[in-house]
């Protein structure tokens, strides 16, 4: 099932050929309303005319999330503000916020994205759809939104309210389709075991989740408790979130939609283009966005592509699951961890929440990594031998999976704290 066939499923010659006439146009686009990239291109003497092939991407600059910082809140709009229907921003939990904003037509290609992957995880006009993002200036809970109801579902705007009355709602509506963050999606599975409901009486069947990277063994988790289809997706709001990508009933990778953005992986620290298959830093350009458009933006997200056909049909290029930012790219003692390899092995783990924060410090000169976890009443108020018994057994998971000894902390159920719904992973002191 399609939401748009005809273009999920287009030769990759004819993608080719559309993306070329769409760069060309994005590149001018940006040369004659944005001063930012008209002082980039005529100091690194870009030609706007002169791309010919989809290969030249390469000789135009980078942009990075620090330049949309120093130009918020306006300055890398790329259309007057009479021409602008909407403006959000990100949620600046990492320093200063970015603002985008929205013509018209791009909401309404917005829609139609987000309704492509509304559609390839499950969702149909006879879906009752619970959004439990953070309606607001975050862009999550609107992109879906509007999705939804390009498709014609049922939507219930619920919002990031509490998990209990998510649950309410949940029965009452007869919600079939939960977007939401992952780990509140955990949290909410493990709210109707509480309340004894029998997730059987209830008429979920398809999860999209997405907003921060997540494990195959979460997925697993919540099929088995939510009995859905866990489908992730992606986005970013300074790009389009989401919008970017989603994963076909297969999933095993998100299909790009590449007619309307280009992407590239390139090393993180060299900056040169990777091979597929090989893990790096997603690069974005959207071709088609009128009013905030970006030119080889630096997501810090890292990823790898996929370009073996999808037995689903659809011809866009797949990206695997996002392995963490490079800012969560823990580098400690020679030794490369993702925050992801920490939430698989706590799943393994009874009586532990995959709610966790790493820190790091460095204690005389030597870098320490602990594992802040939440971990069950029973477990946190156990008798001290218990309790530390349970310690060892993690640390002991932990330094065999990563490689490198780590300490871990357990604290007590939601103590970590939140912003929109997410933990921040990684702490890392020893730069102060
Ligand atoms: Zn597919």
């Amino acid at each position: 099932m399609y939401w748009e066939g005809e273009k999920e499923c287009i030769s990759r010659e004819a993608l080719k050929q559309l993306q070329l006439e769409r760069l060309q146009a994005a590149v001018l686009r940006v040369y004659m309303n944005v001063p930012f990239y008209r002082k980039k291109f005529d100091e690194l003497g870009i030609d706007p005319d002169s791309f010919r092939s989809l290969e030249d991407v390469n000789k135009l600059p980078f942009t990075s999330k620090d330049d949309l910082r120093m130009s918020y809140p306006y300055g890398m709009f790329a259309v007057p503000l009479r021409e602008v229907v909407r403006v959000q921003a990100s949620s600046g939990t990492t320093g200063m916020p970015t603002a985008v904003g929205y013509t018209r037509n791009d909401i309404k290609n917005w829609s139609n994205l987000a309704a492509r992957i509304l559609v390839a995880g499950g969702v149909t006009q006879n879906d009752i759809v619970q959004i439990a993002f953070d309606y607001g200036l975050f862009t999550g809970a609107l992109g879906l939104h509007y999705g939804a109801e390009r498709i014609g579902a049922s939507v219930i705007p619920i919002s990031s309210v509490n998990t209990r009355r998510q649950v309410k709602i949940m029965q009452d509506f007869k919600t079939t389709a939960l977007m939401c963050t992952p780990g509140h999606a955990l949290s909410i599975a493990d709210t109707i075991i509480e309340m004894g409901i029998n997730v059987n009486s209830m008429s979920l069947k398809y999860g999209l989740f997405g907003a921060e990277p997540w494990s195959e063994a979460m997925r697993h988790e919540l099929q088995e408790k939510l009995k859905i289809i866990a489908t992730d997706n992606y986005g970013l709001s300074e790009v389009m979130s989401p919008g970017v990508a989603g994963e076909c009933q297969e999933r095993k990778g998100l299909h790009i939609n590449e007619d309307h953005f280009l992407i590239e992986v390139v090393d993180p620290e060299t900056l040169d283009p990777l091979p597929d298959g090989k893990t790096g830093e997603l690069v974005i350009t959207t071709l088609t966005k009128e009013a905030f458009p970006v030119i080889r933006f630096r997501t810090r997200d890292l990823t790898s592509l996929i370009t073996e056909p999808c037995p689903c049909g659809r011809t866009f290029v797949k990206m695997s699951k996002v392995l963490g930012r490079t800012d969560d790219m823990i580098k400690i003692k020679g030794i490369t961890v993702f925050p992801s390899q920490i939430e698989s092995v706590l799943f393994e783990i009874e009586g532990t929440e995959p709610h966790f924060q790493v820190i790091l410090e460095r204690k005389a000169a030597i870098d320490e990594l602990t594992v802040l976890v939440e971990v069950s009443e029973s477990i946190f108020f156990d008798q001290v031998r218990k309790q530390k018994d349970f310690i060892e057994r993690i640390k002991s998971r932990l330094a065999s999976e990563l490689g490198v000894s780590v300490e871990v902390k357990p604290v007590e159920k939601k103590r970590l704290e939140r912003f929109d719904g997410k933990i921040k992973k990684v702490i890392d002191k020893r730069a102060l």
